[in-house]
């Protein structure tokens, strides 16, 4: 990739820091932490979760959610065909001073037959008292063999791998400067379950590169016609619910026991209602009609579920969740039935209108899953 790149023309500056941006009315000149200054009609910001564009356009705002990561890297699994994308074996436990419910992940490494990858995580409200990444690395060594059953004197640990993954309410961002855009994770476009960013960024890339080529040859590169590229996403603030119901609440009266049973009936009516409900939901991909359907299958499988879900996540979460959810079938309809009667009029627009509407269509289709094929 990085040959295919420098064989365009791109030029890489490895182990460069960026210290500063000045925006001007035509460029955007970056300098660099050795003093140079590279000027360009865009700047991609790609840097991450803790990009410092990004603290500065939030303004230091606290996550409203952070998942944390611990695992590891091993040789010496013989039973090694299998993956798990979510496991949980465990109710709610105390880890210091919080409660926390662990999930885990495990897949074949591509380094050798034996290789295996394990992950344990949680969602946690970041508060002082949440747990630390070293608290958790150390339950993980002792609960791993026991889910993997496996004895960690049979392993040989290739690499140590731990992340914090902080989550916002108010995603994807939305650009604030001029010829300033956020991509990848620090966009906040990723799952607020799933700490599948790469996966997102992969899914989200076409739609980008086109918007981005677009906005640079029509020069649309004021802050609100870049925002376009980042729109709002029914789909994605609706999957807020969902780390806020898989996160083990300090003060509330539910069940240790419930976030299990909540997954339990979710995953139990999603399999009864086929692959074209399951495939995407694990693919980090919400669509109405599938949610709609689950949520009907749960409600009538286990109606008595229903109060602990109140309990666990907030009537405020859960009105402004079905505002997300309203707003999921309003983008599903505009993107089944007013997309494709707006679609052939766009080359009549003038050019700034139309690059507006295709970006107008495109947040209708990705809002709401539609991009998504079985
Ligand atoms: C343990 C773990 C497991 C994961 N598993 C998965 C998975 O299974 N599936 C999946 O889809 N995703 C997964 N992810 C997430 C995935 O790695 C990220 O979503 C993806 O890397 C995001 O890419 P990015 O380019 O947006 O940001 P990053 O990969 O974070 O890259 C940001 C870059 O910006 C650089 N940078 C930051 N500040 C500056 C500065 N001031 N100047 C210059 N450079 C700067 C950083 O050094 C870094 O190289 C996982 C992440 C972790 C930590």
């Amino acid at each position: 990739m990085k040959k295919r790149f420098i064989s365009f023309g791109g030029v890489i500056f490895e182990g460069c820091s960026a210290t500063s941006i000045s925006v001007y009315r035509d460029a955007a000149a970056l300098q660099l932490e050795d003093g140079k200054i590279l000027s360009s009609h865009i700047i991609i910001d790609a840097m991450g979760n803790f990009s410092p564009i990004v603290r500065q356009i939030r303004k230091g705002k606290k996550p409203d959610g952070v998942c944390l990561v611990v695992g590891c890297c091993s040789r010496g699994f013989k039973d090694n065909y299998t993956g798990d994308v979510i496991y949980s074996s465990s109710s709610v436990r105390k880890v210091g001073g919080s409660k926390v419910q662990y999930f885990w992940e495990a897949f074949p490494a591509g380094s050798g037959p034996m290789d295996r990858t394990t992950y344990m995580f949680t969602y946690v409200n970041p508060q002082p008292g949440s747990p630390k990444l070293e608290q958790l690395l150390e339950d993980y060594w002792d609960l791993m063999p026991e889910y993997q059953g496996v004895s960690l004197d049979n392993l040989k640990i290739l690499r140590v791998i731990y992340g914090i993954f902080p989550t916002y309410r108010e995603s994807p961002l939305p650009a604030a400067f001029n010829r300033i855009l956020q991509f990848g994770d620090a966009s906040g476009i990723q799952s607020p379950v799933s700490f599948g960013g790469f996966g997102s960024l992969t899914r989200h890339l076409g739609r980008l590169a086109n918007g981005i080529y677009e906005a640079i040859r029509g020069d649309f590169l004021d802050a609100y016609s870049l925002s376009l590229l980042n729109p709002y996403m029914p789909n994605l603030s609706a999957s807020w619910l969902f780390q806020r119901a898989m996160s083990a609440q300090q003060n509330s009266n539910v069940s240790p026991e419930f976030i299990n049973e909540l997954l339990h009936v979710n995953f139990l009516c999603m399999q009864r209602l086929g692959d074209p409900i399951l495939r995407p939901f694990l693919q980090d991909v919400i669509q109405f009609g599938p949610l709609t359907k689950t949520l009907g299958l749960v409600i009538l499988t286990k109606p008595q579920i229903i109060p602990s879900i109140f309990k666990q996540v907030g009537i405020p979460v859960l009105l402004e969740w079905s505002g997300h959810f309203f707003m999921l079938g309003c983008y599903t309809f505009l993107s089944t039935f007013v997309d494709p009667a707006l679609r052939p009029l766009l080359n009549s627009f003038p050019a700034k209108i139309k690059y507006e509407w295709k970006r107008h269509l495109e947040a209708w289709k990705y809002g709401s899953g539609l991009d998504y094929k079985l």
